[in-house]
């Protein structure tokens, strides 16, 4: 790695890290009561550049490499320790891509500035009631009417869900039948017909998760993204981004357990002795550190190699994706390793309202769950792989 993208990769990080936890951290506790964080931290992580991160200058962003940003969004979740502000303040970077990628060039204008700015939020819905990993099966529809496409259907569990002012969507268009029938459509927020429920969760409390209800939304169709019937492979080549982020963020969270059992570890005293001096509880330390030392390593070689292939112009090249799929569950099990280790080691504190290990030990599974469940991430890997 250059010296230049090193220093730059750091002083992000810090940036970041202060951030989180002097605008994150302190206030996670109150938001998840809350059941939702103030608008006005999307404005401010705007201000900070990092909701343009890895967008295009003239959109009001700044380009950035996958190794530049993986220190950023570990930074966030160690110092922030809530999912719940990463999941919404960031859903723009699931919601946003295939607007940038395929979206007219006064589309582009209109959404993306705003978003990023902060003043406005992007969310993706693509999960349906019926099912969420078998997208060939969605069966919202859009049909075309003049100059109009009419959305009738259900989108289920879609972060940032009730706030959302754009709405990349999964459609069905025309008569296509699977994966080739699959469309992307961007839908405002406040057009008629558009209902949303809010659900209520095991974590990410402060994030606004919802049900969707389209009853006969009307969209000019120059919200179309692509072409009718692009949108399967839309969707599959955005979850690239989403999985390292959620590789990223277990990462991080990851982190935060370790440092919050370690001091704990240091502090508490049990038998005439600090915890530490307790072979046992300094064993799981050491376990802890292990499974994030191979995450990190992992995730920086993932990075680095998608730089490398962005830079060929070689966009899903089969072997990335399958490393991408694999590092998900890597991260999300160390995650789920490190919260469960770290709640032991805090003992009755770490079933506490408050601490970061009781959050993230009841937040880890939806990782383990959204951007592609484990047992899809495992059946993607081996075909990527041509093993199939
Ligand atoms: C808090 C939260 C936020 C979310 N945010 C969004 C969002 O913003 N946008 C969005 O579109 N979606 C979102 N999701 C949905 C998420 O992506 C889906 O939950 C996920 O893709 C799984 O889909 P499903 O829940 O329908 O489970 P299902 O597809 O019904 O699967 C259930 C179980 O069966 C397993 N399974 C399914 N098929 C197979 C198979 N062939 N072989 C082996 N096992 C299989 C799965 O791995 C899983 O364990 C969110 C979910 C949550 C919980």
């Amino acid at each position: 790695m250059d010296a230049e993208l090193q220093a730059d990769r750091a002083a992000l990080a810090d940036t970041v890290r202060r951030f989180a936890e002097s605008e994150i951290a302190p206030n996670v506790q109150a938001w998840d009561d809350a059941g939702e964080f103030p608008r006005g931290l999307y404005t401010r992580a705007a201000e900070l550049g990092l909701l343009g991160l890895g967008y295009p200058e003239e959109l009001g962003g700044t380009p950035a490499s996958y190794s530049l940003k993986l220190p950023a969004w570990v930074a966030l979740a160690r110092h922030g320790r809530s999912g719940g502000v990463l999941a919404s303040l960031f859903s723009h970077n699931i919601g946003l891509p295939p607007v940038v990628l395929h979206a007219s060039d006064a589309v582009r204008r209109e959404v993306v500035p705003p978003v990023l700015r902060g003043e406005k939020i992007a969310a993706l819905a693509i999960t349906e009631p019926g099912g969420g990993s078998d997208v060939a099966a969605l069966r919202t529809t859009a049909r075309l009417e003049g100059d109009h496409y009419v959305v009738n259907g259900e989108k289920t569990f879609i972060t940032s869900g009730m706030r959302a002012d754009w709405i990349t969507v999964a459609v069905r268009t025309g008569e296509g039948r699977g994966a080739g029938g699959i469309s992307m459509l961007l839908v405002p927020g406040d057009a008629p017909g558009l209902a949303r429920t809010r659900l209520s969760k095991m974590g990410w409390l402060c994030s606004d998760t919802a049900t969707l209800h389209f009853d006969n939304v009307r969209v000019p169709a120059r919200y179309l993204l692509g072409h009718e019937g692009e949108g399967f492979r839309m969707v599959m080549g955005n979850f690239n981004g989403e999985r390292i982020g959620l590789a990223a963020g277990a990462l991080g969270f990851s982190q935060a357990c370790l440092d919050e059992a370690l001091a704990w570890a240091r502090e508490r005293k049990a038998f005439g002795a600090a915890l530490i001096e307790h072979q046992a509880v300094r064993h799981k330390l050491v376990d802890m550190q292990m499974r994030i030392a191979s995450t990190e390593a992992w995730a920086e070689a993932v990075s680095a190699e998608g730089d490398a292939l962005e830079a060929a112009g070689r966009h899903n090249a089969p072997e990335w994706v399958a490393q991408i799929c694999m590092l998900k569950n890597h991260a999300t099990q160390t995650m789920q390793f490190c919260a469960d280790q770290a709640v032991q080691i805090l003992g009755g504190m770490g079933f506490m309202r408050g601490t970061a290990s009781e959050r993230i030990y009841r937040e880890v599974k939806v990782m383990m769950i959204g951007g592609g469940a484990e047992e899809i991430m495992k059946e993607l890997a081996a075909r990527q792989m041509g093993w199939l």
